[in-house]
């Protein structure tokens, strides 16, 4: 038997490297797997890509609560229950200094970053079983900070907060939740911000900063999920994971 097997998991930004690597690894794993991405193009694309009829998927806005509800309740009605959610759709914003940072765009990252995070755990603890986890993407960004990122950087730190917040009210019911924290990682959000940076040598300076000299793969994000979401991690909960080649040592 497989270790995620009569498992039902849900995956945001599951259309994105770290979510479709992780949706992989949990359906190999044995799990059923709701992914919800707001890219419908792009998640139709994985759905066909992991090619598994123990996935579905279901195009949604993190943001927007009567999304939120939507996403839940379709997870329920396509796989009867829901034990592990990975809050994991983020967004980076635009990479300027704080003074002339848009005020909208600080916005629209606080909403889909933490107001996402929250409207998702808002509607998934009232039916996660008994025993279930939690696990939300944050970033080493959540510990210190990256300049030209304010508004990235407090989204980052304030999803801790709704993590030990939520470890806390759910420990009576054996629910865990954790966050992880990637360092810089080959996905299509990098490739942005090396892009709006606008310097040709943004990879190599972020990856000479890595002790291990590389950026991570998504496969590797997923490996840490995947322990928050067995049942080898049963003792943890309301505490950080850093994936991040050494920068914490640095
Ligand atoms: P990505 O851009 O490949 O994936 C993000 C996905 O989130 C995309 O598919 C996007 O469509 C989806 N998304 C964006 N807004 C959404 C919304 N409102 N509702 C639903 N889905 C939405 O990037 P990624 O690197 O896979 O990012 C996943 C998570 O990892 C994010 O929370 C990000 O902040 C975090 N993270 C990434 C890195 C990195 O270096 N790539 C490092 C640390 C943390």
């Amino acid at each position: 038997m497989k270790p995620l097997e009569n498992k039902v998991a849900l995956v945001t930004g599951a259309a994105g490297g770290i979510g479709k690597a992780t949706a992989n690894r949990l359906l190999q794993e044995g799990a059923s797997v709701l992914l919800v991405d707001l890219n419908e193009a792009s998640l139709k694309e994985t759905f066909s890509e992991l090619n598994s009829d123990q996935a579905a998927y279901f195009a949604a806005d993190v943001s927007k609560e009567e999304d939120a509800i939507a996403y839940v309740q379709v997870a329920l009605e396509r796989f009867g229950k829901l034990d592990i959610f990975f809050a994991n759709a983020g967004i980076e914003g635009v990479m300027k200094p704080i003074q002339e940072y848009p005020t909208e765009v600080f916005d629209k990252v606080y909403n889909v970053n933490v107001k996402g995070t929250f409207l998702g755990l808002k509607y998934a603890i009232p039916v996660i079983s008994d025993g279930g986890s939690i696990i939300i993407t944050s970033s080493i960004g959540g510990f210190g900070s990256s300049p030209f990122a304010s508004a990235y950087v407090a989204s980052k730190h304030a999803v801790l907060g709704i993590m030990r917040t939520a470890a806390l009210e759910l420990a009576p019911r054996k629910v865990r939740v954790n966050t992880v924290h990637p360092s810089q990682t080959n996905t299509r959000m990098m490739q942005d911000i090396e892009k709006d940076l606008g310097d040709a040598k943004a990879r190599e300076t972020f990856a000479a900063a890595i002790p291990l000299g590389r950026y991570a793969e998504p496969e590797e994000i997923a490996n840490m999920v995947y322990f928050l979401a067995s049942d080898q991690s049963e003792f943890i909960t309301g505490t950080t994971f850093r994936v991040d080649g050494g920068m914490d040592a640095s």
